[in-house]
C-alpha cells in the first residue's frame, strides 16, 4: 500500500484531518486517518508536506472546444448578446488545427490545476479522442441548438445517431440543450420525452429572461441576423425556470449552468425536482450578466456544483479560481460549502460517486495543494485565492 501524508487531509465529507494519511492500493483508498494511529498501516510514507490533499477537483461546466476562443472574451463587455454573436462568428472561421491544440493544452491546463474530472459541453464532439487519452473522467454534454422548430426533428435524428456512433468509447456522451431562448419548444420537448436534456444553461442574461417575459429586442434582432427572424415565438410571460418545467425540462439530475436569474418560487422548483446547479462566477462577471444567488441556491435544498465556462469568457481553466471568486462574492458562505461544490457535488452531478471524496473505497484521484506554511484552517486556505492544486501521482 501506498501511503501519502500531508499537513491537512481534507475528506470533503467529514471535518479536515490535520497530519493525515491516506493509503492507496490498486487505484483505490485502502485506508484514511491520522498520521499517529497506532494501527495505521505499514509502509513508507510519501510526504507531500505543507498543504492540503483532497480529491480532485470537479469542473462541471465548461467548453473545452472553445478553447481557441479566446479573442471573443473583451466582447463580454459589450454585453452578453455582442458576446455570442463574436463567438458565433469568431467560431465559425475559426482554424481547426488551431483549436485541437488549443483542447489540448486547455487539457493540460485542467489536468495540472488538480481537476480529475469534467462536464465538458460540446456541439461538434471532435475531440472526443483527445478526451478519451487524457487521463480525466469526462461527461460530454453534446449541445443541441436549434431555434427553428422546422429543424426540430433532423436536429435530435443527427445527434441521436451522433450518440450511437460514441457508444463504447471511454467518455460518456449525454445529449443535452443550449438555452430556454435557442432551443426550439418542440426540440425540448422532445428532448425531455427521452429523459433528457442532461444539462443546460438557465435563467444566465437578462435577455433571455426578457425575450421569455414578452420579447427582448436585442436577441430578437440577433435571431434575426441568424436568419432565424421569420421563426414564431409566442413569449410564455414566465421565468426561465418554470418555462422549461412546463416543457417538462426540469428533470432529478438536470445540470443547469448559472441559474443567475431564479426567484424564491424558482428556487424551490429547482430544488423539488432534484435539478443540479453549476454555477461559474469568473464567467459571470466578466459577462457582467450578475452573480447567482448561491447561499439561496443552498438553502431552497438545491445542489449546487462549481465550473469554470469556457476560456471564450475566463482567463483560466483552474476552478480553485472560482473557489475563490466565489467566497469574494460571498464571504459569509462555509468554505466547506465551496469546497464541497467544487468536488463532491460535482461529482454526483455527472454520476461519478466514487470521486469527490476521501474515504475508503473511494477512487485515489487525488490532488494537493501546497502551502508556505501549514495552514490554520484548510478550508479557508483552499477558497482564498492563494491555493493552486496539482494532481498527485498515485
Ligand atoms: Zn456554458
Amino acid at each position: 500500500m501506498q501511503l501519502l501524508a500531508a499537513s491537512w487531509v481534507v475528506p470533503v465529507d467529514g471535518p479536515p484531518m490535520r497530519d493525515g494519511l491516506v493509503g492507496v492500493e490498486d487505484g483505490r483508498i485502502a485506508w484514511m486517518g491520522a498520521g499517529t494511529d497506532p494501527g495505521r498501516p505499514r509502509g513508507p510514507v510519501r510526504d507531500l508536506g505543507p498543504g492540503v490533499l483532497l480529491p480532485g477537483l470537479v469542473n462541471a461546466h465548461c467548453h473545452l472546444e472553445l478553447s481557441h476562443l479566446a479573442d471573443v472574451r473583451p466582447e463580454g463587455g459589450r454585453g452578453f448578446v455582442a458576446w455570442v454573436e463574436a463567438l458565433v462568428e469568431r467560431r465559425a472561421h475559426a482554424d481547426p488545427a488551431r483549436g485541437r491544440a488549443a483542447v489540448r493544452a486547455a487539457l493540460d491546463e485542467v489536468k495540472a490545476t488538480g481537476t480529475i474530472a469534467v462536464g465538458d459541453v460540446s456541439n461538434a464532439l471532435d475531440h472526443l479522442d483527445l478526451l478519451e487519452t487524457s487521463g480525466l473522467e469526462a461527461v460530454v454534454f453534446h449541445e443541441l441548438l436549434a431555434w427553428d422548430p422546422a429543424r426540430a426533428e433532423s436536429v435530435l435524428d443527427q445527434a441521436r445517431r451522433r450518440l450511437a456512433a460514441s457508444a463504447g468509447r471511454g467518455v460518456r456522451v449525454r445529449l443535452a440543450a443550449h438555452a430556454p431562448h435557442s432551443v426550439s419548444p418542440p426540440l425540448l420537448r422532445a428532448l425531455a420525452a427521452e429523459g433528457g436534456p442532461a444539462a443546460i444553461h438557465l435563467a444566465e442574461s437578462e435577455a433571455e429572461s426578457r425575450f421569455l417575459d414578452g420579447g427582448d429586442p436585442d436577441w430578437s434582432a440577433f435571431l434575426a441576423r441568424r436568419g432565424l427572424g421569420h421563426v414564431r415565438f409566442a413569449p410564455p410571460r414566465q421565468t426561465p425556470a418554470r418555462y422549461l418545467d412546463g416543457l417538462g425540462v426540469l428533470h432529478p439530475g438536470l445540470v443547469a449552468a448559472h441559474c443567475i436569474r431564479v426567484d424564491a418560487r424558482d428556487r424551490e422548483l429547482l430544488g423539488r425536482r432534484g435539478v443540479f446547479v453549476a454555477v461559474c462566477p469568473r464567467s459571470n462577471r466578466n459577462l457582467g450578466v450578475g452573480i447567482p444567488p448561491v447561499p439561496d441556491l443552498l438553502a431552497s435544498g438545491i445542489a449546487v456544483c462549481l465550473g469554470t465556462d469556457s476560456l471564450a469568457s475566463v482567463d483560466s481553466l483552474d476552478l480553485l479560481a472560482d473557489a475563490a471568486a466565489l467566497h469574494r462574492e460571498f464571504p459569509a458562505l462555509e468554505p466547506s460549502a465551496i469546497v464541497h461544490m467544487a468536488t463532491a457535488t460535482g461529482a454526483r452531478a455527472l454520476g461519478l460517486p466514487d470521486l469527490g471524496t476521501l474515504a475508503p473505497g473511494q477512487r485515489a484521484a487525488l490532488a494537493f495543494s501546497p502551502a508556505p506554511r501549514v495552514p490554520d484552517d484548510p478550508l479557508t486556505f483552499l477558497v482564498s485565492g492563494a491555493a493552486r492544486a496539482r494532481p498527485v501521482e498515485t
